[in-house]
């Protein structure tokens, strides 16, 4: 249950689901997860993303498995690393009963139309908790959480909600007042940035350079090419890891959540080789076994592809 939660935070079930599966195979229990070698986890988790909550899932394992098991109350749920306000109430609510005030973006959904809150979002967060609150009852809490969980995913979806099914038509003021395709009302989004960096592909007798990335910050902890220091608010400043030639390899782009990276690659073609420092050799036809992330794995198909 607290695995699923933390794998779904802001990804897709479709995208999840296969993860969990493999982690629960490979660790069928949260101290065989908190046993886990760090680089095993990490490139178990490679390519679903936002790895902080990789991170953060193995200090909870070993936090949890440390003190015996999971805590049973929200307030104890929360101070565990990687547990937000929502993870924990959900975890309270539906893995012990809890009564616990369980806020998704489906419930946030649900709850401003059935209320008509017409403060815009993420404004509204604090109206909308305080009506979820009124509505949140002692009695299977986790039953309800989940129903208006999947109330908001199949019928009072974003666009085309489908009043006629519902069980709180009766009870709904937007409905009431025609105003449900309206709610929530959302804040105009800020442009999103494009940052430029690039990637450094050296290549020597079928082995690729590999780092590992400083623990904290984006994509922390991963095994990946190295790169010219790129941030979430900077470009990179271009300098390579290694003297002499280098040759453009073409670009690769992705997209974080607050920013898009155009990301060049940039081909070693001179042999100083012994200049490097602080990484390891990677057989390139095991790629696959090293764990990139996504946008590194992108990058690693350019340069193989050529
Ligand atoms: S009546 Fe319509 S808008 Fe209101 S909660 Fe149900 S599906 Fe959502």
């Amino acid at each position: 249950m607290w695995l699923s939660e933390v794998m779904l935070q802001q990804t897709t079930t479709a995208h999840a689901g296969p993860y969990f599966a493999k982690f629960l195979a490979r660790w069928p229990t949260v101290d065989a997860l908190a046993a886990a070698p760090d680089e095993a986890i990490m490139a178990e988790w490679a390519g679903l993303g936002y790895y902080s909550r990789a991170r953060n899932a193995i200090a909870c394992a070993r936090a949890v498995a440390g003190r015996g098991g999971f805590p049973d109350t929200e307030e104890e749920l929360r101070a565990l690393p990687g547990l937000g306000a929502y993870t924990a109430a959900a975890v309270a609510a539906i893995a012990f009963g809890r009564r616990a005030v369980v806020v998704d973006a489906n419930v946030e959904r649900v709850v401003a139309r059935l209320f008509a809150i017409d403060e815009p979002l993420p404004g509204a967060r604090k109206a909308i908790r305080a009506a979820a609150e009124r509505i949140t009852p002692a009695r299977r809490p986790g039953d309800f959480a989940q129903a208006m969980m999947d109330l908001g995913a199949t019928i009072c979806t974003p666009r085309d909600p489908k009043c006629l099914l519902c069980p709180l038509s009766t009870e709904c003021r937007a409905l009431a007042q025609g105003r449900q395709a309206e709610l929530p009302v959302k804040a105009a989004k800020k442009a999103r940035p494009t940052r430029e960096g690039t990637a450094f592909w050296i290549e020597r007798e079928g082995q690729v350079w590999l780092v590992t990335r400083p623990p904290k910050g984006l994509l922390g902890g991963m095994r990946a090419l190295p790169d010219d220091r790129w941030t979430a608010r900077r470009d990179g400043g271009g300098d390579p890891p290694l003297s002499g030639a280098w040759r453009a390899g073409g670009v690769v782009r992705h997209t974080f959540t607050h920013f898009d990276l155009e990301l060049g690659l940039a081909i070693y073609a001179g042999d100083k080789w012994r200049e490097l420092d602080g990484g390891e050799w990677w057989p390139v036809a095991e790629l696959d076994a090293a764990g990139l992330p996504t946008l590194f794995a992108k990058a690693a198909r350019l340069a193989t592809a050529e």
